[in-house]
């Protein structure tokens, strides 16, 4: 190599920033969003400012002085609100939309899923995790809790979209190699900043004793969330009795699984004593009714579980069982399905249901979040000036439960705006190739 050459390499490798220098530049200004309005108890508070620093809010005020050299958002006429979780979902399969719509599960799976699913290769994972990322950051969901194939490709997909994220590989006996990636990628990502790996069991009747109590073993070890699907079916009931002598929540309760580490999907089919069980061993519950309804699954029995005490939250599952990430949406069915249930409209209030989707999904993965001094930096901005479904401004927590159709205009994760007045840098790109990778799965599948 010449010396001219040398030398280049060198002055580029001490004289030009790393990659991350800009990001971590980004992270030493503070952004002050200032005239915003917020939720507080329920209440309206027009006029605030929030002012964040790295990846926290400092401080919620009146009049706080903006200081050259801050990034300043124009919050007039827009209301902040903390950032939602989706608790449950494959964001991949944003990819499969709309492929197989109104069969029964397993069919739906065997005959449809399954072989594409066969088919996805690494690339399709990362669009169809960018597609869904879009989504939910559109829909002012700021983390996600995830259960698919090659985690490692999902997490980098993620982070480089920006969004907060706990990801699990998933655990089958029917690839039997997926358990030995389990505890590498855990190893990989334990640390993160915005990426929390997770130990994903697919469900009591796609996984072994063996397999789950090795899932459990790793879980423990390295102190993460198991992430698994219960009680989904009646079918699945039946059979867990029929093989088990047990429903899936106590043959989980028997395995030592039925604890606070476990988040648990659906939770549809539940016996008395499994609502006991579930609050006795402080299971985080996801509750997915969109989902649940459109395979024709059943309705959890919400108002129940949450009498007996347990944590529910709330996820759209996968974007090919929904058809989309809105978690509006999942909170107006849900509200409205459970009042059906449980024969009265006073079951489940608006306050209620906006908890589901924001105070009981940070309990459940231990994140402090909320619009609040100290809290993460993770929330979405509202345009209220043009969405006169949002008027007028009386209960403002009825309107975002019941009247809001979704789609944020500004999104902020971890002190980092992704989407602003409406614009994700890199947007157009990533729905081209996702158009692209949808039309050659399917043309492999016929
Ligand atoms: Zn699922």
């Amino acid at each position: 190599m010449s010396k001219q050459l040398w030398f280049s390499v060198i002055a580029y490798r001490f004289i030009a920033p790393p990659d991350n220098f800009y990001t971590f530049l980004a992270f030493l200004i503070p952004m002050l969003i200032k005239d915003v309005s917020l939720l507080e108890s329920g209440q309206l508070l027009n006029g605030r400012d929030i002012l964040i620093q790295g990846n926290r809010i400092i401080k919620i005020g009146r009049d706080l002085s903006d200081e050259p050299g801050e990034e300043l958002i124009d919050g007039h006429g827009q209301l902040a609100i903390p950032g939602l979780i989706n608790a449950h979902t494959h964001l991949a399969m944003t990819l499969l939309r709309g492929y197989a719509d109104d069969m029964e599960l397993m069919p739906w799976l065997q005959e449809k899923i399954w072989p594409l699913e066969a088919r996805l290769t690494e690339e399709d994972i990362r669009w169809g995790v960018k597609l869904g990322c879009l989504e939910l950051i559109r829909f002012g969901v700021t983390c996600y809790s995830d259960m698919y194939y090659y985690p490692d490709v999902a997490a980098n997909a993620t982070k480089e979209t920006g969004l907060r994220a706990f990801i699990s590989g998933v655990i089958f006996d029917m690839k039997p190699e997926m358990l030995g990636q389990v505890e590498p990628f855990v190893s990989r990502w334990k640390g993160d900043d915005l990426i929390m790996p997770t130990v994903g069991p697919h469900s009591v009747y796609a996984c072994s004793k063996e397999t789950l109590l090795k899932a459990k073993e790793i879980a423990d070890r390295h102190d993460v969330i198991i992430h698994t699907h219960l009680s989904e079916t009646r079918e699945e009931v039946e059979g867990s009795n029929l093989t088990t002598g047990k429903s899936p929540v106590e043959y989980l309760d028997t395995l030592g699984m039925a604890n606070e580490r476990l988040a648990a999907a659906h939770c549809v089919w539940l016996s008395e004593r499994d609502c006991y069980l579930l609050a006795k061993g402080k299971v985080n519950v996801v509750n997915c009714t969109v989902s649940n309804l459109k395979l024709a699954s059943g309705i959890a029995p919400l108002n129940t579980l949450m009498k007996a005490n347990v944590n529910v939250c709330l996820g759209t599952d996968g974007a090919s069982s929904n058809n989309n990430l809105n978690l509006f949406e999942e909170m107006k069915v849900t509200a409205i399905v459970q009042k059906n249930a449980y024969h009265t409209p006073a079951a489940f209030s608006a306050e209620q249901i906006w908890h589901l989707a924001t105070e009981n999904a940070y309990r459940a993965f231990g994140l402090n979040l909320g619009l609040h001094a100290g809290a993460l930096a993770d929330l979405s901005l509202i345009n209220l000036k043009t969405r006169p479904w949002l008027y007028p401004f009386s209960n403002m927590v009825s309107h975002l439960v019941y009247s809001m159709t979704g789609g944020v205009d500004t999104t902020i994760v971890n002190g980092k705006v992704l989407m602003r007045d409406g614009v994700i840098p890199g947007e157009a790109a990533i729905l081209e190739e996702a158009q692209k990778r949808f039309k050659r799965l399917v043309s492999l599948a016929e």
